[in-house]
């Protein structure tokens, strides 16, 4: 398996920062995984070596755990808020560069934002946005919000624009869109430009303003 350079450290164990344990483990990066529960540290043992006990609310542990050394801190605590809250602020102060927190709600976000945190998920909120652009558009494979109120999207041509130039379908030519790459079988053409001729089949990966996004893609 090709391993990844990058560390990284999930605090929380329930399902959210299991999975996340889980699939960055599976892709060959190095994980650090914390809980304050003896059974869920106990629970993600298969998946990591690296699995401690830890209260990461307090200021001492963290530092002795050496936090701020990790590329990136997952704070997956849901349900005790002010642990989330507390453990975030911790992390941060420490100098943790790049810190993702898990939150239950958008008050919950938006104090987590206040106070550092590079990046906050809304889980829920997040996987009903992906869900219903699936519902609404089957030719949609995958919505990503990414903020900053922009989102990636991964969309097959419709067939109206087979043959066609990139240039020559609409939402190609919106200068808030930009087309990072054409997936043909199991080519990539990186940054394609305005001439590429699409052909069936052709996946694109679109990145543009989120609340835009739905209503152009129709033109795609
Ligand atoms: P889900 O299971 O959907 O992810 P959730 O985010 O509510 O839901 P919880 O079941 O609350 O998840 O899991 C959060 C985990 O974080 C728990 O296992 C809990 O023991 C752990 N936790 C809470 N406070 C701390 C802390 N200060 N340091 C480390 N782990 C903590």
């Amino acid at each position: 398996m090709k391993s990844i350079s990058k560390q990284f450290a999930v605090i929380g164990l329930g399902r959210f920062g299991s999975s996340v344990c889980r699939e960055l483990s599976d892709s060959g990066a190095e994980v650090l995984a914390v809980d304050i529960n003896e059974a869920r540290v106990n629970a993600v043992s298969n998946i990591t070596n690296n699995a401690i006990v830890a209260n990461c609310s307090n200021e001492e542990t963290a530092q002795e755990l050496k936090l701020d050394e990790y590329d990136m801190v997952m704070v997956a605590i849901g349900s005790d808020v002010n642990a989330s809250i507390l453990t975030t602020l911790v992390v941060k102060e420490l100098g943790a560069k790049n810190v993702w927190v898990k939150a239950n709600d958008k008050f919950h976000a938006k104090i987590l934002q206040k106070i550092g945190a590079d990046h906050v998920i809304l889980p829920e909120r997040d996987m009903g946005v992906r869900v219903a652009r699936k519902m609404l558009d089957r030719r949609v494979f995958d919505f990503h919000d990414i903020g900053s109120g922009l989102a990636i999207s991964e969309i097959v041509i419709a067939l109206k624009n087979m043959g066609k130039k990139l240039g020559d379908v609409s939402m190609c030519k919106d200068a808030d869109m930009k087309v990072l790459a054409i997936k043909r079988g199991p080519e990539i053409i990186d940054s394609p430009d305005y001439n590429t001729v699409l052909e069936m089949g052709d996946i694109l990966f679109i990145v543009g303003p989120h609340s835009a996004m739905a209503h152009r893609m129709k033109s795609m």
